[in-house]
């Protein structure tokens, strides 16, 4: 059983009258402990697939089955409690809370779960990314590299068994964004199936399988064959 299968997968947003097709039928499988880049234009339906993917919206057309089970059709509610189990999202703007620690920032998934508030386990996860000894100061006394790395933290709380980056590294230096590669490379080989978007090839270089896209289908899928391998645990 594959983790992620895309059958067919189509978008459709609707502006008015006027429907705009961002993803024209998709179809692919990903599986267990993959790590996964996706490229294309922009424009081309990268945002919309990993919005589809995370749970964060439904299509309009097709098959989603996520672990097993089909979230096509799954109710808002329903949606947002497979979302908070199974998925950790990394964003290209960060998106921690300004007032609240690392610690707190990166603990925020627990308290919208059902599941225990383990601090341990937060702890835990800011060791992973480096940043134990980051964990009470705020974002804004922390370096961009660090708070994404905050925020990779945070995707990991609810130990998900898939990790999403819409273009994590697209805020960051190149070295920078390098040391969040290097991150999400530890994750991938600890089993966490990684899916990031980038338009930046160097990065795709450090996943295992490409992913394009154009105009709203899959243009190619290749596996990487000279994965580049970043610094391989993060600095502190
Ligand atoms: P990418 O991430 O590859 O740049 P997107 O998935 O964001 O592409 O967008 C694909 C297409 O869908 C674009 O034509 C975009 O304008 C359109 N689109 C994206 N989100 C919406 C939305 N919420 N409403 C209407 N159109 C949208
Ligand atoms: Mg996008």
């Amino acid at each position: 059983m594959a983790l992620i299968e895309a059958q067919d997968l189509k978008k459709t947003y609707k502006i008015g009258t006027i429907d705009v097709p961002a993803l024209k039928g998709v179809s692919f499988k990903i599986e267990y402990g993959e790590f996964v880049a996706i490229m294309g234009p922009s424009g081309s339906g990268k945002s919309t697939l990993m919005n589809l993917i995370g749970c964060l919206d439904r299509p309009t057309g097709g098959k989603y089955i996520l672990d097993g089970f089909d979230a096509s059709k799954l109710s808002d509610a329903a949606r947002a409690e497979v979302r908070n189990r199974k998925i950790g999202f990394v964003f290209q703007s960060f998106n921690l809370l300004p007032k609240m620690s690392a610690f707190k920032n990166a603990m925020l998934p627990m308290m919208y779960s059902t599941g225990p508030k383990d601090a341990k386990k937060v702890r835990e996860a800011l060791k992973s990314v480096g940043l134990e000894h980051r964990m009470h100061h705020t974002p804004m006394q922390l370096s961009g590299g660090e708070q994404q790395r905050v925020a990779v933290a945070r995707s990991l709380v609810n130990d998900p068994p898939v990790v999403l980056g819409d273009e994590p590294t697209g805020n960051l230096d190149s070295t920078t964004g390098v040391e969040i590669m290097a991150i999400f490379q530890h994750l991938n080989n600890e089993g966490k199936t990684v899916i990031i978007v980038t338009h930046e090839p160097d990065i795709a270089q450090h996943a295992k399988r490409i992913l394009r896209f154009r105009d709203g289908l899959l243009e190619s899928d290749e596996a990487v064959e000279e994965q580049l391998i970043a610094v391989p645990k993060p600095k502190d």
